[in-house]
């Protein structure tokens, strides 16, 4: 059972972030942070920072602020940064490829463990000191290895297919790079969609916006 229960999905939305600056501000050397320094480094309200914060304890305290350190382990505490989710991906193409060599998988809580694909020219060459095994022996990989996540960076059409047996072997986590909506075929899962297209398309709306305006 999670230790923080009542943390607001909003929040938790935030928390990844927060993680990041208190990174930065120890790397700095920085021990402590008011509430109006944060606010202004994060560009939110002081008194959204407090409302954040205190849902997970009594780190700030009147006239000192915030001490950085602790507030640094707990979010990671929060996030369950110290977990190690053993986890697969599967389609090593130009995008699972830069996913592979370039997360810091142990540091956000996750071992990379595997990487498959069906492609013959891909299937045994390294990524990250991890040969690309062939899909096939995907199921006596999981087999062997216990397996807590996937990551998908195949095609959509390919991902149905390969979401049935990643699900049918037990596993119920998935970093999904692959379009197809997972969580309509399956409803007990876990899974983090990520759509960097949509993302370049919004960048793209609000550019023309921005030209419009100034039309
Ligand atoms: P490349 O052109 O080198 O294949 P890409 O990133 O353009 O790279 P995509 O078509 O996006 O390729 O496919 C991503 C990866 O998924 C590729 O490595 C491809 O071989 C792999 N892949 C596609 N279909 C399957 C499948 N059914 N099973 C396993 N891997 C697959």
């Amino acid at each position: 059972m999670h230790k923080y229960q009542n943390i607001s999905a909003p929040v938790i939305k935030r928390l990844p972030r927060y993680y990041r600056f208190l990174g930065e501000l120890l790397d700095k050397g920085v021990t402590r942070i008011s509430s109006r320094e944060l606010s202004q480094k994060m560009g939110l309200t002081a008194s959204q920072i407090r409302q954040d914060l205190n849902c997970f304890g009594g780190f700030g305290q009147q006239g000192y602020g915030y001490a950085v350190e602790s507030l640094y382990n707990e979010i990671g505490n929060i996030l369950g940064l110290d977990h190690n989710y053993n986890t697969i991906l599967i389609g090593a193409g130009n995008l699972g490829k830069a996913v592979a060599v370039h997360m810091s998988f142990e540091k956000r809580g996750f071992r990379l463990t595997g990487i498959f694909d069906n492609d013959k020219s891909k299937i045994g060459t390294k990524i990250r000191d991890i040969a690309v095994s062939d899909l096939a022996e995907l199921e006596d990989f999981c087999k062997n290895n216990n397996t807590d996540a996937a990551i998908l960076c195949v095609p959509k059409e390919a991902a149905p297919e390969i979401a049935e047996r990643l699900y049918s072997l037990g596993i119920r986590n998935y970093w999904n790079f692959s379009h197809y909506d997972l969580s309509v075929q399956y409803q007990d899962i876990v899974v983090e969609n990520v759509h960097l297209n949509d993302s370049l398309m919004i960048l793209c709306y609000r550019i023309t916006d921005a030209y419009e305006d100034q039309e």
